[in-house]
Formats: C-alpha cells, structure tokens, sequence
C-alpha cells in the first residue's frame, strides 16, 4: 500500500469506521457508489470499484461496453455523521487507464485547469435551500409543524425552533465535517429551511453539495420526516434556490481578484468580475440546462405567485447590485457574483464548470456588461424589457436545451460524448413530460371547448 493510504486507512479504522463508499455523482448529481470493507481501501483507492455505465441514466454506454472505474479522492474523506462506521469518497471515473469523458466531476477539473492555467481559482459557496416535510398516512404531504402555515414564513422563529432539533443535527453534522455552518433559518416557503456555510474551492464545494443532499435526506428519514430537493414543489410558494457565490482568487497568493472598493459603477467589484458577469450572461440559457436542470425547475423561475408576494428567482438575463431581482447578483459587501438562477436540483459539477466557463470567456475577451440594475426587475412590463433588450431566462426545460444545444460553449465544456447524451436525456425528459395531460388542462379546457 502506498504510506498515505495506509495512513487513511489506520487513521479511519481508529475512528470506528468499517466500510468506505466509493462514490461518484451520476448525471442528476446524485451519489451512487460501491461499498467496500476498510480493509480492501488500498484497491478501492487504485480502482478497484467498476460500474455499468448502461445501469445508468444518461450516460453514453451500451451493456456491452467496458465498465467505468472509480478513483476514489483521498482527500474527499468524509466519515457519515450519522452512521460512523462508514467513509463516504467522491471519485472520477475512468475508462480503463483514461479519465471517462461522461464524469461529471472530471468536467468541472478540467475547467478548473482552464483557470489555473490563466491564473485563477474558483472559490464558491453554495447556498442550500431545501424543503423538510412530513407524509400522512393518507399520502397528504405538509411541513413538519402544524403552525408553519404563514403566508410569509421567513425568517419567522417559532417554526424554525419547532424544528429545531432535526435542524440542528444537520448542522451539527455539517459542522463536524469542517464545513462551518454561518447561519441558517426558516426560509420562504413553509417547511422550507436553508442552512448556509463557509466557501471553499469549487471542486471541494461540489463534493460538498452532493454529500450534503444525501446527508439531510437521511437525517430527515431518521427523524420520521424527508427532505426534498425538488426546485418547486408547491405552485403557491417559493422554491429552492441553490445559489452560486463566486470570485476568482489568485492561484499563487490567493487574492480575491474579483474585489475592487473603488469601483465607479457602486459595486465593489473589479473589472475581472465584471467580464466574467458579461460572459455568463452572454451564455445564460446555455448554462441554465445545467443549474436549472429538470422540467420543475422552470416553474421556479418566475417572478410572482407565491403567498408571501414575490418568489426572489430571476426571470431574466441581467445582472444588478445587491438586489434580488437580477439573475446575477453582487451582495453588498462586493468582490463576488452571485448567480440566483441555480436550484438546488443542479448537478454542481456540471453547472459550475459551465458557469466557469462561460465567466473565462469573458475574461478573455474582455467582455463589458454595462450598468447593473438597481431597479426591482420584477416590475417592467414586457414592453419596456424588449425595448431595453433585456432577454428571459429560459421558460422551460425545452427551451433550455435548445439553447445549450445551440450554444458552442456547451460541447466545449461537456465534451462530445456528454453534450449529446445530456441533450437526448434533458429532451426524453422534457418530451415525456410535455405529453403528459395535466389536472390545469383538463380544468381549463375539458368542459371549455
Ligand atoms: N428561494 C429563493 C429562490 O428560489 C431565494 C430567496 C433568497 O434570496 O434567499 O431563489
Ligand atoms: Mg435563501
Ligand atoms: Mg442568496
């Protein structure tokens, strides 16, 4: 065994730990893994573990094809908070002694390599908002205490203190991972939570993300209750942002490069940040096939309807100080971007290399993306946006993947073989669903016409 695997491997086994998951993120950005007894780690670390790529979804594999390997991350170790005798692993995936072009994670490191070679790191925090909700015998499905029934739940106390104790584990488990958990509340919707902690390198914070939604799922279950990372699951609240809070450090010293107090235009935010605003608002609805990424997503993106008034998600292709309405964001204290239209459905890996990419783009071409708006966006009409051609989002699913279908951008990133098999998948999906008759429908035109 090399020294460090033995390390980890005596270090784990005297923290109680029996088993290791080998565990990659699949096309949705959820872990699916092998589990291997401590004592295999050395050729679970080598590779050992072969996955089916036809067993599933999305990727571009026929049963007959080698299988994929995972090569486990030493440094992603994380041992479950709630079932200590198991060590979770994020890997890449190769096919045979090549990193398989279909691994999510092995498309976010080669964007990053992208930034370092010109210089740069991705630092990000990602903001987690999720739903917490119990199920009836008789199916009916509400927020776990009886009084989070208010029109405007934010923020309010007593519903996050009744749900204290399973909050709390979460992040308390958070917490004994490292992850530093700075705040966290009761968000918009009832039921709704959000649980937010300290920034890290992109990679590091994708294997986060995904590890953080199997996480509270199973605290959840455990607690009798399940959380959901669905982006929109009821019409009359708000949904479940997952929003992406970004600057490019320095790779050598580590400076935030995106700060600027001086900045004329009132941000705080440097001219590099704001060419890496105009090239992800240049390839908005390309990237929106990646951080809003199912056919939910889209009803997420509007701007008024829930109960408590507006919804917060962007509608359009814009960016502005700190106000909430735009698609991209500068919070207050300026030196990053924070881009709303994420949800928290996204695979991260897949959408972080597309927003980093299409931000370097700007960088290189030394894109402008004029003044910020100050302005609530939500209160134009749709004559004013076209005359101040300001574009929307993406309105649904389909929409989206056309336009990453469209846009080179998207392949470059992807690569071939995953930007096809993304867009057969997303358009199966948005197809199966736009074949569908719905209840609204059936009200709307069955007696009607
Ligand atoms: N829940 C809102 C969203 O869907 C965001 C609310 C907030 O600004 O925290 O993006
Ligand atoms: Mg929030
Ligand atoms: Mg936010």
């Amino acid at each position: 065994l090399p020294p460090e695997i033995q390390a980890l491997q005596t270090s784990l086994a005297s923290q109680g730990v029996k088993y290791a998951l080998a565990s990659f993120a699949d096309i949705h950005g959820m872990c699916k893994a092998k589990s291997v007894p401590l004592a295999h780690l050395g050729q679970m670390m080598a590779g050992s573990e072969l996955f089916t790529g036809a067993a599933l979804d999305g990727v571009p594999q026929e049963v007959s094809d080698d299988e994929v390997a995972a090569h486990p991350d030493p440094d992603s170790a994380t041992i479950l908070p709630w079932n200590p005798t198991v060590a979770w692993f994020a890997s890449d995936l190769y096919l045979g002694d090549k990193p398989f072009a279909a691994c999510s994670r092995g498309i976010l490191k080669q964007v990053l390599a992208e930034a370092a070679a010109m210089g740069f790191t991705l630092n990000l925090g990602i903001e987690t908002e999720f739903f917490i909700l119990k199920e009836a015998a008789d199916g009916k499905v509400t927020a776990v205490s009886d009084r989070d029934i208010l029109a405007k739940p934010a923020y309010d106390v007593q519903t996050l203190l009744d749900n204290y104790e399973w909050v709390t584990e979460i992040v308390e488990a958070m917490n004994q991972l490292g992850w530093d958990v700075y705040s966290f509340d009761h968000e918009d919707g009832n039921g709704q939570f959000e649980t937010d902690f300290g920034y890290c390198d992109a990679l590091k914070m994708a294997d986060r993300l995904v590890f953080f939604r199997l996480m509270a799922k199973e605290i959840a279950r455990k607690h009798g209750f399940f959380a959901t990372f669905m982006p929109k699951p009821f019409a009359n609240m708000t949904g479940s942002g997952a929003h992406f809070n970004m600057s490019l450090a320095d790779i050598q010293t580590g400076e935030n490069l995106f700060y600027d107090p001086s900045d004329i235009r009132g941000c705080k935010l440097s001219t590099l940040g704001y060419q890496f605003i105009a090239g992800v608002l240049k390839h908005a609805p390309a990237i929106c096939a990646t951080i809003a990424p199912t056919v939910n997503s889209y009803k997420r993106l509007i701007a008024r309807g829930s109960m408590s008034g507006f919804t917060w998600a962007p509608v359009y292709v814009c960016y502005g100080n700190n106000n909430r309405t735009n698609m991209l964001r500068i919070p207050m204290a300026g030196g990053r971007v924070e881009c709303r239209a994420a949800d928290i459905s996204c695979n991260p890996y897949l959408g972080a290399a597309m927003i980093l990419a299409a931000g370097l783009e700007g960088i290189r071409e030394g894109l402008d993306p004029g003044e910020p708006h100050t302005e609530n966006m939500y209160n134009y009409s749709m004559a004013e946006l076209a005359e101040m051609k300001i574009s929307f989002l993406p309105r649904t699913l389909g929409e989206a993947i056309a336009a990453f279908a469209a846009d080179p951008l998207s392949e470059k990133v992807m690569g071939s073989l995953m930007y096809k098999s993304y867009i057969d998948f997303k358009t199966q999906e948005w197809q199966e669903y736009h074949s569908h008759v719905s209840d609204w429908e059936i009200q709307r035109y069955l007696k009607f016409f």
